[in-house]
C-alpha cells in the first residue's frame, strides 16, 4: 500500500482556540477531508485540499470511501465535532474496518479533541467534578427503551449525565419523557444545565433545576448536564464536590 494515511480528528466544540495543535498540524498535511457538512465547512480551503462533505447518517459510507481513498494514496482526515470517540466516527470507521480488514494495512490514528460535555461544564463550573456518565438520547442507533433503562439507572447509582443528542425535530417527545424518567427518580431541586451551542456566537448557558426545567430548553445543539444529589452552586456558578457517600 503506498504512503497514504487516515486519521479521524476532532475539531473541539466549535471555536478555534479549542482545537489542538496536534489536529491542525494534522490538517495542514491532509489531501482529503472527510465528515458531515458543518464539520468540513469548519475546515480552511486551501489549494490541493479536496474537502468532501456529506450528510449525517451515512456514517458507514463515508467511512468506506475515507478508507478508499487513503488505500490509494491519499492524506485523509475524517472530521468529528467535539471528540471524535464520542458518539461520532471513530466507533464508526471502526464498524467498517471490522468488516474490511484489508484496511489494517493502513496508517490509522484518532486525534481527540474538547467534547461538548466538557467544554459547557467548564462554561457552569464544575458540574462534572465527580462520578459521570455521558448518555446519547438518540435512538437512532438503539432502542428508546435502552435509553430509559440507562437513564434510570444512571440516576439510581447517583451519576452526574451528560446527555448528548437531546431533542431532534424528528422525535420532538422523547426528551420530555427523559424529564419524566429524571422526575421519578431525583428530587425536584436537582440542578441542572442547558448549554446551547458552547464556543460559538450563538452560546447560550441556561442553569435550572429539574423542577423548572421543560422539554424546550433543548435542541441539537444543546449538551445537557444533570448534576448528581450533591451538585450545588456557589455563587453564580455550579460543581460537584470531590467527596461522596460516607466519610
Ligand atoms: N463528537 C461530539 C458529539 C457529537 S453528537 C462531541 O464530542 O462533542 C452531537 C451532539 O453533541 C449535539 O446534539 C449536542 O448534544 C452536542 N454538541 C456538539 N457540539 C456542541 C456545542 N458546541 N455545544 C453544545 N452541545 C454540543
Amino acid at each position: 500500500m503506498s504512503a497514504g494515511w487516515i486519521t479521524v480528528a476532532g475539531l473541539g466544540p466549535g471555536d478555534a482556540g479549542l482545537v489542538t495543535p496536534e489536529v491542525t498540524q494534522t490538517l495542514a498535511q491532509a489531501t482529503d477531508i472527510v465528515g458531515y457538512t458543518p464539520y468540513v465547512e469548519r475546515v480552511p480551503a486551501r489549494p490541493g485540499l479536496t474537502l468532501h462533505p456529506s450528510g449525517n447518517r451515512v456514517e458507514p459510507e463515508r467511512a468506506l470511501a475515507a478508507l478508499e481513498i487513503a488505500a490509494g494514496g491519499g492524506r485523509v482526515v475524517i472530521v468529528s465535532s467535539g471528540d471524535p470517540g464520542v458518539f461520532a466516527m471513530a466507533a464508526a470507521l471502526f464498524e467498517v474496518i471490522e468488516a474490511h480488514p484489508r484496511f489494517l494495512a493502513l496508517d490509522i490514528r484518532i486525534l481527540p479533541g474538547i467534547t461538548a460535555m466538557l467544554a459547557a461544564a467548564a462554561r457552569a463550573g464544575a458540574p462534572l467534578g465527580h462520578d459521570f456518565c455521558a448518555i446519547n438520547l438518540s435512538d437512532n442507533l438503539k432502542p428508546f427503551t435502552l435509553v430509559e433503562q440507562r437513564l434510570r439507572h444512571a440516576a439510581r447509582g447517583d451519576f452526574a449525565m451528560a446527555f448528548y443528542n437531546p431533542r431532534s425535530a424528528s422525535r420532538p417527545h422523547q426528551f420530555a419523557r427523559v424529564l419524566e424518567i429524571l422526575r421519578e427518580e431525583c428530587e425536584p431541586s436537582r440542578e441542572m444545565v442547558f448549554a446551547r451551542a458552547v464556543s460559538t456566537p450563538e452560546e447560550r448557558l441556561t442553569l435550572t433545576t429539574l423542577a423548572e426545567a421543560h422539554d424546550e430548553m433543548a435542541d441539537m445543539r444543546t449538551v445537557v448536564i444533570v448534576g448528581n444529589a450533591a451538585t450545588r452552586r456557589v455563587g453564580r456558578w455550579l460543581y460537584t464536590p470531590r467527596k461522596a457517600g460516607a466519610e
